[in-house]
């Protein structure tokens, strides 16, 4: 019976074009990806910086391993803190200019964590309407009023500041926004935070090692100052080539969220290889502006090749180039043509993206070459 009931809603789920499958590679991350025994050429992975598969990183993991094994064993606070930790925590620091950082296993795992650990019942969150669904989920976890402004609306954010009577204040972006690859306005927002004493929380999932000076990040992008009311967000499974991601902040509202903040308390520490690995990929990362230079330059040669045809990107200075085609049917019939052509582009649709604003989420990476993009683009041409 409840079974049926599920069943019913999966069906539902096929019928709008919003059932999702899996497809299990059978070659490690990369644009040259094989599938059930086909080259393709894929535009999918956040690997921007082509690290994932980097050999430093892979003999930093191994050696990482061998001096400390696989496992941490418990969680941080209890015994599972290991030197490679420590050394990570540290260097994450100096890299962003904050005076401290803590490592959290996902993403997800520390915006659950930021939120509920700063605000609460009583408190208000201000967040931009397109933030990823983990700062969705933090605020609701958190029990804090939830106020969304307008996409990037500093005007909109600013009257719902002034009319709010909430305790304790908090704004929350993604820093590039994640399916459309645009940036916050992080300065004005910085500069709000300050008129309205509130915190500014910031998810530079997609900006840490891509933009600012040596891949800082996204304040390093707009040249800010580590302002003690900012909390910033980077992960470490995107341009950093592995998993986990970290806080980094004033030395007080880190020691807060040691105490506080659940999902760094009640979990396992990652991996001491994995940690190993990622003191690799910082020195890597700071060492790569040709990478960065390569993804402007890929960046660029799409925009160009699609100018004037009926592909509508949206204005992304990022790694991430969204096609938007609207209709979630449509979308995955694209997807599908490109697939035949051995390209392999994500259709995203609802609820990861607006109903109505189905895309191709195209994202490129240092490891793509200009002749690959060329692909890209003539197939897209060939589909007008
Ligand atoms: C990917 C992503 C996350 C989650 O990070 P994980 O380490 O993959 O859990 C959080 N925020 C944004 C904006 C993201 O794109």
């Amino acid at each position: 019976m409840i079974l049926d009931q599920l069943q019913g809603r999966l069906d539902a789920l096929q019928r709008d074009g919003l059932r999702r499958a899996r497809r299990t590679l059978e070659s490690p991350c990369g644009p040259a990806a094989q599938v059930d025994g086909a080259r393709l050429l894929s535009f999918c992975s956040n690997d921007y910086l082509g690290l994932a598969n980097e050999p430093a990183l892979i003999d930093a993991a191994c050696a990482g391993a061998r001096a400390w094994g696989v496992g941490s064993g418990a969680s941080h606070l209890v015994s599972g803190h290991l030197g490679p930790h420590a050394a990570l925590e540290q260097r994450l620091a100096e890299f962003t200019g904050f005076a401290r950082a803590l490592l959290f296993s996902t993403g997800y795992m520390a915006n659950l964590g930021i939120v509920p650990a700063l605000v609460g019942r009583g408190d208000a969150v201000f967040a931009d309407r397109l933030n990823h669904a983990s700062l969705i989920d933090a605020v609701q976890l958190s029990r804090a009023d939830s106020q969304r402004y307008p996409h990037a609306d500093l005007a909109a954010l600013e009257r719902l500041l002034a009319a709010s009577r909430a305790n304790r204040k908090l704004i929350l972006t993604d820093a590039v926004f994640s399916m459309d690859g645009d940036l916050a306005p992080l300065p004005g927002l910085l500069e709000l935070a300050e008129r309205f004493d509130a915190w500014l929380v910031v998810d530079d999932a997609h900006g840490f090692g891509v933009l600012g000076a040596q891949g800082r990040g996204s304040l390093a992008h707009f040249e800010m100052p580590a302002a003690s009311r900012v909390v910033y967000m980077g992960t470490l499974g995107k341009a950093a080539g592995a998993a986990g991601a970290f806080v980094a902040g004033d030395r007080t509202v880190i020691e807060w969220l040691q105490q506080h903040a659940r999902t760094y308390i009640f979990t396992t520490a990652g991996s001491p290889a994995i940690a190993c690995a990622l003191s690799a990929s910082l020195e890597l990362i700071a060492n790569s502006d040709c990478r960065r230079n390569r993804l402007r330059q890929l960046a660029a040669q799409l925009r160009d090749g699609l100018a004037g045809s009926r592909w509508q990107l949206l204005p992304s200075p990022t790694a991430i180039q969204p096609v938007i085609i609207g209709d979630n049917h449509a979308a995955l019939r694209v997807a599908a043509a490109l697939y035949e052509r051995g390209l392999w582009v994500p259709a995203i649709r609802p609820p990861t993206v607006p109903r109505g604003t189905a895309r191709l989420r195209v994202s490129l990476t240092a490891a793509h070459q200009p002749q690959d993009l060329a692909r890209l683009v003539d197939a897209l041409r060939d589909l007008e």
